[in-house]
């Protein structure tokens, strides 16, 4: 098996190292606002320009009296007010619809197709794995095995597909969290730019707004490998998320609070579709719909089977997928960045966002 995937352990440590170095004067930047440490803290923490070092000045019974015989006094200096410096607030994070766009480009542009077991899906893995760790979060891969077949009339091999998966720091799977999740792989003909670069593209900018405001539920997002068929029937697709559902042990399914799939989310429309499989709870997607009200996105519901939320939805597990909008270029070479607008990217996003903004 190719050990293609270092981990990204080493990074995270040295992040880790990084902040970690900078607690103290933070924490004391934090206290000085409260005016009764004031000094303490300002002479523990040197050098910072909003930070006074004056004493605060005598009181009147220290002050020696003048007498008549003791030289003219020098007058006690009045000592300047402080300031409190005002903490900036960090402005709430906004869904960059080019910064989404432009995994778009890579993914399709630069890397292209990315059947299931390929050195194109593995050099996609990898750029997820490089991303997501640069953002701050844990990242780990499993891979799985999936069977020979024929994609979308292209025979393929039996091979290893993997999934991605990206935790914030500490995350604890047993505890209630959400998962945000689209598929890695294409068609073996197809370089994917709607097929779901644009699904890749929104859960990144998603995650990097989660990053910088962490949402009431941690969110694991998830790179799914091998959702595209590779035969007929319910068996033959969608076997990065049946892998995981699969896997899932008793106490992590119970802490899963919902789970979305970003698939196909880019081509331009007047609404996002917001879909369910029929069989399970519709919860999640009413949830969506009314998140999506909040932000002024018009979305429309539906029912379909073909992409990761229905392998959840088939394990009894709260789940929903957006996109589907019907485009000329599907499962085709044609299937280009052109095909997306990266407008309809951010309204996607703006939809998942709203919901996470609701946990
Ligand atoms: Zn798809």
């Amino acid at each position: 098996m190719p050990t293609i995937l270092p981990t990204p352990t080493d990074r995270v440590r040295l992040s880790r190292v990084a902040r970690a170095a900078d607690v103290p004067c933070s924490v004391a930047r934090h206290r000085l606002a409260a005016a009764a440490a004031l000094v303490l803290t300002a002479t523990a923490c040197s050098g910072g320009a909003d930070e006074p070092a004056s004493a605060p000045p005598p009181s009147v019974s220290q002050i020696p009296a003048p007498t008549a015989t003791s030289p003219t006094p020098t007058p006690t200096p009045t000592a300047t007010p402080t300031t409190i410096p005002t903490p900036t607030p960090m402005p709430p994070p906004a869904f960059d619809p080019a910064a989404a766009y432009a995994v778009v480009e890579h993914l399709a542009g630069t890397i292209g197709p990315r059947e299931a077991t390929s050195p194109g899906f593995q050099q996609a893995a990898q750029y997820v794995v490089d991303t997501m760790t640069a953002l701050g979060y844990e990242v780990t891969t499993t891979p799985f095995p999936v069977p020979a077949g024929n994609s979308w009339g292209v025979d393929v091999e039996a091979g290893t597909s993997r999934n991605v998966i990206v935790d914030p720091p500490g995350f604890d799977p047993t505890r209630p969290h959400v998962i945000v999740g689209a598929h890695l792989d294409t068609v073996p003909q197809a370089p994917g730019a709607e097929d779901n670069a644009s699904g890749i593209g929104v859960m990144v900018e998603l995650a990097r707004m989660a990053a910088a405001q962490p949402p009431g539920l941690p969110v694991r997002f998830i790179a799914f490998g091998s959702e595209e068929p590779r035969g007929d029937g319910d068996s033959m697709h969608h076997f990065g998320s049946q892998f995981y559902v699969r896997e899932l042990p008793a106490a992590q399914a119970a802490a899963l609070a919902g789970m979305v799939s970003l698939d196909r989310v880019g081509v331009a429309a007047d609404h996002v579709p917001v879909c369910t499989g029929g069989r399970g709870t519709t919860a999640l997607r009413d949830a969506l719909v009314a998140a999506a009200a909040t932000a002024a996105v018009p979305v429309r519901t539906c029912e379909n089977r073909s992409s990761d939320h229905w392998s959840f939805e088939k394990g009894d597990l709260p789940s929903a997928r957006l996109g589907s909008i019907p485009y000329e270029a599907y499962h085709s070479p044609g299937d280009v960045p052109a095909v997306v607008d990266p407008a309809q990217l951010g309204r996607a996003g703006a939809v998942v966002w709203a919901w996470l903004g609701t946990l």
